[in-house]
């Protein structure tokens, strides 16, 4: 035994930690305020028992370490994985258009034409940026820019940002392409066109609970990770640059050798301050964070072809509220991204005025769209769901170590060089994992 730790959060990042710390060969013991796992990760039940997702989660093929973490828990078989980057939109008329995208620029240069929304001269000139990146050829000083700038200097017109870049841009990084630095965005087209698996998406066919937590919770217990939800760090207690005690639900813990905080930027700085400890540090927890919204809208009898279409239920939606239609089951999952920069006057709509919106928008472009079909909706608004990657925010991105010789950090927000995504969180804990083995 390399001796005991105390991974808090229970949040995907610290269930990979917990994971691989465990296999490293130490003890570990995961502790989670609240009284379920996952974090943002987490399953719902209605009435009757069926589920649905606090989000529709979208893995790509570049999440490695994700993919390992799943393959760990034994659930890979419920991955559903698209071939490149293929997108089937639905118009305001309800006619479908399609978009592919993949490694090989040729082919792809070929696949656009079809999609007749882009000119000839729209798809030499994305097709002409795309191999800029894979070059890495993107001139440095553009590093600094926001995405729109950045894209216009490669001159991406107005149709790509309407039907490439704009619905890219929000669900990836949950975010506009004003407000999104473009150090970040080019990491990930990078990791994208690395090979040709990497741009591929990936859908969960099962609930979260079925994919992460339920056999994460298996799993813990055929290897003596010990659980303890309901258990929330208030405060740390340091000396000499070593963490000492712990505080949870008020009282005082003691017998760990290591602390891995797991928690949201937020979390970190409130336990910091609540800690009393230096204020520098803390202020460098101060990340913008926008909102998801998902409307869950359960539906008998949704035809097979939108359930079995190439893209497995996933449509994207071009100038509309919704962002992305999933149809899986008996229920479609309509996801909102950044609604506080996307609908107007957000801030002043009910919950039911934004079902009547969904559901008029639904009617609109489905010809076969029932509201008596309707037999329960959902709406779920998750306020910080991912951090903004806002220019200059990789500066104080925090590594895993800490000035504290004992206590290490994971998540999203640390400094992986990827957005706010599962992926981000799960690296996050590979480098922790890391740097904790080093330290010995
Ligand atoms: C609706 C939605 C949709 C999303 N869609 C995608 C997507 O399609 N693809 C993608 O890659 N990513 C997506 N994300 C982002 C992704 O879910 C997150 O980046 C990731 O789950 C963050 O994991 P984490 O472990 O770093 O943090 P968290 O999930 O926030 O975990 C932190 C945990 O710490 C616990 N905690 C906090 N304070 C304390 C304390 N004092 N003591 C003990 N425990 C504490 C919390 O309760 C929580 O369980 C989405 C997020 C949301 C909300």
């Amino acid at each position: 035994m390399l001796g005991k730790v105390c991974v808090i959060g229970g949040g995907i990042s610290g269930i990979t930690s917990a994971i691989l710390l465990q296999k490293k060969g130490f003890e570990v013991t995961l502790i989670e305020a609240r009284n379920r796992l996952g974090g943002r990760l987490c399953s719902y039940y209605n009435s009757v028992g069926l589920s649905f997702d606090n989000g529709k989660h979208i893995l790509a093929g570049w999440y490695n370490k994700t993919l390992e973490l799943i393959s760990i828990l034994g659930t890979s078989d419920k991955l559903i994985r698209l071939r490149g980057l293929r997108t089937v939109f639905i118009e305001k008329d309800g006619k479908h258009s399609e978009l592919f995208i993949s490694n090989n620029f040729i082919f792809s240069f070929f696949n656009i034409l079809k999609f007749k929304k882009l000119s000839l001269k729209d798809i030499l000139n994305l097709v002409f940026f795309l191999r800029t990146v894979k070059k890495n050829n993107i001139k440095k000083e553009f590093l600094r820019l926001s995405v729109r700038d950045l894209l216009f200097k490669y001159k991406q017109t107005l149709p790509l940002f309407e039907y490439f870049w704009n619905p890219f841009v929000i669900s990836v990084f949950n975010t506009i392409p004003e407000r999104l630095s473009s150090d970040i965005f080019l990491n990930v087209l990078n990791e994208g066109f690395k090979n040709s698996d990497n741009l591929d998406l990936i859908l969960f066919g099962d609930s979260i609970d079925d994919i992460f937590i339920n056999p994460f919770i298996k799993y813990a217990e055929k290897n003596n990770i010990r659980i303890l939800k309901s258990s929330k760090i208030e405060q740390i207690i340091f000396d000499d640059k070593l963490i000492k005690k712990i505080i949870i639900n008020g009282k005082v813990q003691n017998s760990y050798n290591y602390y891995v905080l797991s928690v949201s930027s937020q979390n970190l700085s409130n336990i910091f301050i609540q800690s009393k400890i230096i204020p520098d540090i803390i202020n460098s927890f101060d990340f913008k964070y926008n909102s998801i919204m998902n409307i869950h809208i359960f539906y008998k009898n949704i035809p097979d072809e939108y359930l079995k279409n190439k893209t497995y239920g996933m449509f994207g939606i071009i100038n509309g509220l919704s962002h992305w239609w999933f149809f899986h089951k008996s229920l479609i999952s309509v996801v909102i991204s950044c609604p506080e920069l996307s609908i107007k006057d957000y801030s002043l709509l009910s919950n039911e005025k934004l079902k009547g919106m969904v559901l008029n928008e639904l009617s609109q472009r489905l010809k076969w769209f029932d509201i008596n079909q309707v037999s329960d909706i959902k709406l779920l608004k998750d306020k910080k769901a991912t951090f903004v990657s806002e220019i200059g925010t990789s500066n104080f991105r925090p590594e895993n170590s800490t000035l504290f010789k004992n206590l290490f950090i994971t998540g999203d927000f640390t400094n992986t060089g990827f957005p706010s995504t599962i992926e981000s969180a799960v690296k996050s804990a590979y480098n922790m994992t890391e740097k904790i083995c080093e330290s010995r």
